[in-house]
């Protein structure tokens, strides 16, 4: 198409990477999530909002390193953070008063986490909260949403984008996300529909004796950044304290939402919270904490270790400086002007699907949106099967060579980097896309 040749004439350096990575790495990369047709971009500079690719493009970032760089590229804080830390020590064997102040901050901020463990990543943090969900209650089971992304551990790997569905709306049938996944990841695992407050609950009835917990983001992130609805939740809550199942709010990308993350906007509290990407602030770093009763499984001072939970990297202090520092500008005030951005950002969206006459649906919450190529609403990761992947491609190519940067996928953020300013010229910019794809 004109805007592949387009894509391919400006990015050159980018092909000849792709094809010299191609000997060494499979795909070139190593994050699957990133790769798109013809072949993906190979960047090599941010700065606040923007970002530079080897040939020189530079691009106004919409992507936030999937929702990771809240305050955008280099915030100077982060950098002072981290290069004071880089000075003092990378890694010790031993605690960190900011583990300590990190560890703090976050059970000020998150009422329902009143002790918490650092990891490296996102998947670690749901892993432990879900085997801690097992040992504390003896049982099995975990169920998740259908569309729900949780990283890639295999008990999770089900069922996510793009698995594609199976079974009956209300009633999923689980589908491996990837080949190699162990039998008992199927066998274990349960597949909520996402917004069916009643089917849902019918559910959680039948296989709850064996269910040690519910999984669930607030907000679908990978799937389509679709919000929950609060009764869905609410249901959720109600339905696992009755039971005796722990419930686990992946908050790795809904935190942003608010200075306490989506459970203070939807004002439903969860047994355990993960958390990941913006809170190191662009380095790897992942939590997990929340009811005192279950986080003392991993409390080895009553008398040798209950729950191991080692790791080398663990608390790091360089992506504890990042993110602290990043969660100190991210004030509730901070806050409330990028979730402004953002309605701005999906209102501004809909009017120019709707001006260019292209049936879509423009899905977020706060500064998180996705742009869905279909006629029908978007409740549930279900809703955008069905969506026209060529056209949300040639979005994605088209917004490129317009000079922004989003997730092929089509799901995406705003930063504090990112002013009003920034966001018109994303939205002027999809407009000239849409016309081009209208004609
Ligand atoms: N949970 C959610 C909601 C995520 O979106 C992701 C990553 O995209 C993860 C967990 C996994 O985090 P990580 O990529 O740090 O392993």
């Amino acid at each position: 198409s004109d805007v592949e040749r387009l894509y391919r004439s400006l990015t050159p350096t980018s092909h000849e990477y792709f094809l010299e990575g191609s000997r060494y790495l499979p795909g070139a990369d190593s994050r699957s999530t990133l790769f798109h047709l013809p072949y993906p971009l190979v960047l090599s500079e941010g700065h606040g909002c923007r970002v530079s690719d080897v040939d020189g493009n530079e691009l106004l970032d919409f992507t936030g390193n999937h929702t990771s760089l809240v305050l955008g590229y280099g915030h100077p804080r982060v950098r002072e953070a981290v290069r004071d830390q880089l000075d003092r020590g990378t890694c010790f064997p031993g605690a960190t008063a900011l583990g300590v102040r990190m560890a703090k901050l976050l059970c000020d901020r998150i009422p329902s986490v009143e002790r918490v463990r650092f990891t490296n990543s996102g998947t670690e943090a749901v892993m432990y909260a879900v085997r801690a969900a097992r040992a504390f209650t003896g049982r099995p089971g975990v169920a998740k949403v259908e569309g729900g992304y949780h990283g890639s551990w295999d008990d999770v790997m089900v069922s996510t984008r793009p698995a594609g569905q199976a079974g009956d709306r209300v009633r999923p049938a689980a589908v491996p996300a990837s080949p190699g996944l162990t039998p008992g990841a199927l066998g274990t695992t349960v597949v909520l529909p996402f917004n069916e407050a009643e089917a849902a609950a019918r559910l959680i009835e039948q296989y709850g004796e064996q269910l040690a917990a519910v999984v669930v983001e607030p907000v679908l992130g990978s799937a389509g950044m679709i919000p929950a609805d609060r009764d869905y939740l609410v249901m959720l809550r109600e339905l696992t304290a009755r039971l005796g199942i722990v419930l686990v709010f992946d908050e790795v990308v809904s935190f942003r939402i608010a200075h306490g993350g989506a459970q203070e906007h939807f004002a439903v509290s969860p047994d355990l919270t993960c958390l990941g990407k913006l809170i190191g602030g662009g380095f790897p770093l992942g939590a997990f904490g929340g009811r005192g009763d279950i986080m003392a499984l991993f409390d080895p001072s009553g008398g040798g270790p209950r729950m191991p939970h080692p790791g080398s990297y663990n608390a790091n202090p360089v992506s504890l400086a990042g993110g602290l520092a990043t969660l100190e500008v991210l004030t509730g005030e901070a806050i409330g002007g990028l979730n402004a951005r953002g309605a701005r950002l999906r209102n501004r969206m809909r009017a120019a699907f709707a001006e260019a006459g292209l049936p879509a649906q423009v899905t977020g919450l706060g500064s998180l949106f996705a742009i869905h190529p279909v006629a029908h609403p978007v409740r549930a990761y279900r809703d955008t099967i069905g969506a026209d992947a060529g056209c949300r491609h040639r979005i994605f190519l088209g917004l490129f060579t317009e000079g922004v940067l989003i997730d092929p996928r089509g799901v995406g953020c705003v930063s504090t980097a990112a002013g009003e300013a920034e966001v018109d010229r994303f939205t002027g910019a999809l407009r000239t896309v849409l016309e081009g794809l209208a004609h």
